[in-house]
């Protein structure tokens, strides 16, 4: 144990047994290290992290790279002394798969009438109202195109969706009808029933779901007004924007897997809206068993003097 260089876990609010046993499976040549109290080793060749507390990391003068145990990096720069090393972020298959897995099945659920019908059993009421359209009448719109949302869409369209996408910088992907930018920002929101946001929370994206965002949605196809699906991140919407919207009309329904405070209080308004479905940021879950391995292989090779994979771009924040 400690002849390969260590690691710092600093996982705030994470159960680190399952990640220090999976760590000692995988790379028993390395010494991996709580902070529990603040207090780190400098000698520290690399850190795995989520939410760690403010300051920690730049007291590492020997850090190589900082590995981030989700596929959002937002958590990572809420420390404004983050240094100025490699950050690498979660792109791993099984994540991806258990994402599209998510969107497949909350677009499934809204195509199909999901919320309704379960409305009704709950008051024992056999509707004959039993309108349901073809999902080539749908179209999905896929806020954010990386990783997560390219996947995504290839399993939408294999069920029929037609599909529309935005994105930071111009893409060209077959099957997609794809818009970038602020300029292309007003035809893609004009084109979807359905609005999935895989959005990374950036300075640029903080908020962008809101009142003014949720009017252009002005698409009325066969479920109506459109449907919000947001698995990106809380800070990406404005709540009291969002109730509004479905009080209004503006919006039909929404999903929402992340909220601006997670938990989300008990006193949501969410909790009991009947326009809404909330699960508890459970979209994608980091499981250690498929992380951990990816992780210790890139700093291994790392140090042998291969490239970092995956790799976050600081100016752009994701
Ligand atoms: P990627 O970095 O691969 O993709 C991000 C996408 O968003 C890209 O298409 C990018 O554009 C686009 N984008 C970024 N900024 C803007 C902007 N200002 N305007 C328009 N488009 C923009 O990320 P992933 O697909 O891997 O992950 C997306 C997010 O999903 C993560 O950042 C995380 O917040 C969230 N997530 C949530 C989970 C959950 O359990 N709910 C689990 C895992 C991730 P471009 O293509 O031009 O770069």
């Amino acid at each position: 144990m400690g002849d390969k260089g260590r690691i710092l876990l600093a996982a705030t609010g994470w159960d680190t047994d399952f990640w220090l046993a999976e760590f000692a499976a995988k790379a028993p040549a390395r010494e991996v290290v709580l902070a529990p109290d603040g207090d780190v080793d400098p000698s520290i060749d690399y850190a795995v992290v989520w939410k760690q507390p403010p300051g920690l990391l730049s007291r590492l003068p020997n850090l190589k790279a900082i590995f981030s145990l989700g596929a959002g990096v937002d958590h990572v720069f809420n420390d404004p002394t983050v240094p100025d090393v490699p950050i690498v972020r979660v792109v791993s298959p099984d994540l991806t798969t258990r994402m599209s897995e998510y969107v497949v099945w909350q677009v499934l659920d809204h195509h199909r009438r999901g919320p309704c019908y379960r409305a009704q059993q709950a008051a024992h009421v056999w509707s004959e109202d039993k309108n349901q359209c073809a999902a080539a009448d749908i179209t999905v719109g896929m806020m954010g195109l990386g990783e997560l949302g390219r996947d995504a869409a290839a399993k939408l369209r294999a069920i029929g969706y037609s599909l529309s996408g935005w994105s930071r910088t111009a893409r060209s992907i077959d099957g997609i009808s794809c818009h970038s930018g602020a300029e292309g920002l007003a035809d893609f929101l004009a084109s979807a029933d359905i609005f999935v946001v895989l959005l990374p929370l950036t300075g640029d994206t903080t908020g962008i779901l809101d009142a003014t965002l949720f009017c252009q949605m002005s698409k009325r196809g066969p479920l109506g007004a459109p449907v919000l699906i947001n698995a990106g991140r809380g800070g990406l919407q404005n709540e009291a924007d969002i109730l509004a919207a479905l009080d209004d009309g503006t919006l039909s329904a929404a999903t929402l897997d992340v909220f601006c405070k997670e938990p989300l209080d008990r006193d949501s308004p969410f909790w009991s809206h009947p326009k809404v479905t909330v699960t508890p940021h459970c979209a994608g879950a980091s499981i250690p068993s498929s992380l951990i391995g990816p992780m210790i292989a890139q700093m291994d090779a790392h140090d042998r003097g291969a490239d970092l994979a995956n790799l976050v771009d600081r100016s752009a924040g994701y």
